[in-house]
């Protein structure tokens, strides 16, 4: 069955359409700057990506310049919209509602959007994704897929702050989760690999990206991760800060002249390795390269990231009483060598050992402990794309 997965931002609309069978990418792209003035970025499979200026008031326009792309003569992949079978709707946030993904009715809808005030940014994006897409493919079924569902599995232990227990009752604060789709779909994987029943496996799955959240997962389900009620919480990311003293805030408002929105924004923008490395670059990369060339910052950077990692992996290893497999994903996950070099360094109490040839590896599966390793390490490319279209042909 062919699906359509739609991961729909305030301003853009990513777009794959994929072979559930063949796991096939039949063509990808990309909308921007919807309500500003538009472009559609399409690329057929085997062909050739081509960007162009379209007016995109909303993203209905913007829907629809997908659907022309897709059934075009020359360059469309489908002959027409009966050819889509149903529509994998990225959503951000599913609160406590949602703990496995849905086909999307009326119901459902208003249900997420009662989300909206946990994912004010992204949820109602999600939204006018789904409307317009309900309403330009009447009658094909759609599903919604939340990030946050798979980490529904925590134990409240995991998921309560310490906070007076009336705020959790009443205004819902608490541990959430992101990147679910990704933790889920590594591993699983994982445990594929390593031959091994998922329901049987100690997994942490560290998804190291622009954003980055690290999973624990037993026995099938998510018992912990570092993201929290935002994805600020946790790992010190691009350009986010991750974890640290709330009364930092204040302290930062009084010696900067900013509010609290101000304040924030500093910790979700301006932060992590791209804080750390003076505004040099949030992409690690650019952060290597300066390593390299003698940028204290840059190193302190990479140090920093790599440190909070393994900490995390730590501390998941007691949430769990033991690991079995450890997986770094996507783009720093399965790129960056240097990173993962660091993170295991303080892994050897684990008895795990880096084979440093495959460590070179870039962007493939592979295992990155040596055989005699206690703990199995291994690069394992995520698919969010391919996971939402896998929950979309299993509900429809
Ligand atoms: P997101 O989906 O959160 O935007 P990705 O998973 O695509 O992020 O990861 C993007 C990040 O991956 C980049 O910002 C960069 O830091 C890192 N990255 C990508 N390719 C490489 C590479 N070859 N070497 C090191 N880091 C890389």
């Amino acid at each position: 069955m062919n699906i359509l997965v739609i991961n729909c931002g305030s301003s853009s609309l990513k777009f794959q359409l994929i072979n559930s069978e063949s796991k096939q990418v039949l063509a990808k792209g990309l909308c921007e700057r919807i309500g500003i003035d538009g472009s559609l970025t399409y690329q057929p499979q085997g062909g050739e990506k081509v960007k162009e200026d379209k007016a995109m008031p909303t993203h209905k326009e913007a829907i629809s310049y997908v659907i022309d792309a897709l059934t075009d003569e020359t360059t469309g992949v489908v002959k027409n919209l009966a050819e889509i079978g149903a529509v994998g709707h990225r959503v951000v946030h599913g609160g406590e509602k949602f703990a496995s993904s849905v086909v999307i009715t009326e119901e459902v809808l208003s249900e997420i959007e009662a989300c909206n005030e946990l994912a004010p940014l992204h949820n109602p994006a999600n939204i006018i994704g789904i409307n317009a897409c309900k309403e330009l493919m009447p009658g094909t079924p759609m599903v919604a897929v939340f990030d946050t569902a798979f980490h529904q599995t925590m134990p409240k232990k995991a998921y309560m702050y310490g906070l007076p227990y009336d705020y959790y009752e009443k205004y819902k604060i608490r541990r959430y989760g992101f990147h679910g789709t990704s933790h889920s779909f590594v591993s699983k994987r994982m445990a594929e690999i390593v031959g091994k029943p998922y329901d049987q496996t100690k997994t942490i799955v560290c998804h190291l990206g622009n954003g980055s959240s690290i999973c624990a997962v037993e026995n099938g389900k998510s018992v912990d991760t570092s993201m929290g009620f935002t994805p600020l919480e946790g790992l010190v990311m691009g350009t986010r800060s991750g974890d640290l003293d709330p009364a930092i805030v204040e302290f930062i408002a009084n010696k900067e002249g900013l509010d609290i929105a101000g304040v924030l924004n500093v910790l979700n923008k301006k932060s992590g390795v791209y804080g750390l490395s003076g505004n040099l670059s949030s992409d690690f990369r650019d952060l290597e390269a300066g390593a390299k060339s003698g940028n204290e910052k840059a190193a302190t950077a990479q140090e920093v990231f790599a440190y909070r990692v393994a900490k995390y992996v730590g501390s998941y290893v007691a949430a769990m009483n033991g690991v079995d497999n450890i997986a770094f994903t996507a783009g720093i996950g399965e790129n960056d060598g240097r990173i993962r070099e660091l993170v295991c360094e303080n892994l050897k109490y684990l008895g795990i050992t880096l084979d440093e040839d495959a460590n070179k590896t870039r962007g493939e599966e592979v295992r990155i402990s040596t055989p005699d390793s206690k703990v199995n390490v291994y690069v394992v490319p995520t698919n969010e794309e391919l996971a939402i279209a896998r929950e979309t042909v299993a509900l429809v």
